[in-house]
């Protein structure tokens, strides 16, 4: 069975917003990823998002359908630590009890996958939780985080993101402060991944102006649909020019105007985004970024058990095996091995 590692899920938010026991509930049947559900589709890991929700109780992504919604009012640090902090302690428990592997490097990555696990590669989606200081950022680097969105669709002291949007580019305000160029630095500098997802056009081409790697690890094509979401053409190809990464986002509203307004849509739409974002950023430059627990999902791919649907689409499309096999698995892991440096 075709592997998959994974650009980006929130199975970690979900199960600390469920509460209870991680561990029995991520041995359940309930949400988009748990073992059994990895076990069947072939995922075999990926980034696990550490995400602060508004607030605890009122985690709801399947109500998101059409609209354009105002940028979600700015999170304060502290309840934003509380947040990410136990979303760690999830991942420690599920560590501990063998559902997953933190990993921090390739190697890592790959003997735990060998092993028919979930390698988990810790991702902060949005630094609302990190000081000025950056001394937070220290202390989340040596617990394993590898990799940092500086914002979520929210405004921040480090940049603002992207409120949701349809007919409309990313283009949506300002890029980073002084403050996000000093964060973007020190993640470089840590040799961790800095991902643009959720941040606007400016904020993108700044990061790009400092030298990085351009990675959004779950974003689609704006020309397919047209959300503020999604990267240009002339985005996609700096992706590629930088030797950076773009994950497929499975999130229907994502993939194209009619899934935007209805909520729904189907495997053929993601081998449509596949198709135009190998198109601008290039066939070693693109792998998957499922949204899985964090976004509604196509037909055919409401958990990560449909996975092997989803590979079987893209024999079908005429996509071989080599190249299934980069968009699944080995970008994603070339990108890591270049950039993962501690
Ligand atoms: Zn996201």
């Amino acid at each position: 069975m075709q592997l998959i590692f994974d650009g980006h899920n929130d199975v970690l938010s979900r199960l600390w917003c469920t509460g209870g026991d991680p561990v029995a509930c991520f041995s359940g049947d309930g949400g988009q990823i748990n073992a059994r559900g990895a076990a069947k589709g072939g995922f075999g890991g990926g980034f696990f998002a550490l995400y602060s929700p508004q607030s605890r109780t009122t985690y709801d992504f399947t109500g998101f359908k059409g609209g354009s919604m105002p940028l979600a009012a700015p999170l304060q640090q502290a309840p934003a630590l509380q947040s990410v902090m136990a979303q760690v302690g999830i991942a420690r428990r599920l560590h501990e009890a063998g559902q997953v592997t933190l990993c921090t490097t390739v190697p890592q990555i790959e003997t735990a996958m060998g092993a028919g696990g979930i390698a988990a590669l810790l991702h902060l989606e949005g630094a609302e939780c990190i000081d000025p200081e950056l001394l937070v950022l220290e202390a989340l680097h040596a617990l394993g985080l590898r990799s940092l969105g500086p914002v979520w669709s929210r405004s921040t002291i480090w940049g603002e993101g992207v409120p949701f949007g349809i007919d409309r580019d990313g283009d949506t305000g300002p890029g980073l402060t002084a403050d996000g160029r000093r964060l973007v630095a020190r993640c470089h500098a840590l040799g961790m991944v800095v991902d643009t997802s959720h941040l606007t056009m400016k904020g993108f081409f700044d990061i790009a102006e400092m030298g990085l790697p351009l990675v959004a690890t779950h974003s689609n094509a704006f020309d397919l649909c047209p959300t503020t979401r999604n990267l240009t053409v002339q985005q996609l190809r700096a992706i590629g020019e930088t030797g950076g990464m773009v994950g497929l986002n499975y999130a229907t509203v994502f993939l194209s105007p009619q899934g935007w307004a209805s909520g729904r849509a189907t495997l053929d739409d993601c081998l449509r985004q596949l198709d135009a974002l190998l198109a601008s950023a290039g066939e070693d430059c693109v792998g998957l970024g499922s949204d899985f627990d964090g976004a509604p999902m196509p037909d055919g791919l409401e958990s990560c058990a449909g996975l092997p649907a989803l590979v079987t689409a893209m024999e079908r499309h005429g996509y071989g095996a080599a190249l299934i096999d980069k968009l699944c698995r080995a970008n994603w892991l070339a990108f890591l091995n270049r950039t993962l440096t501690m």
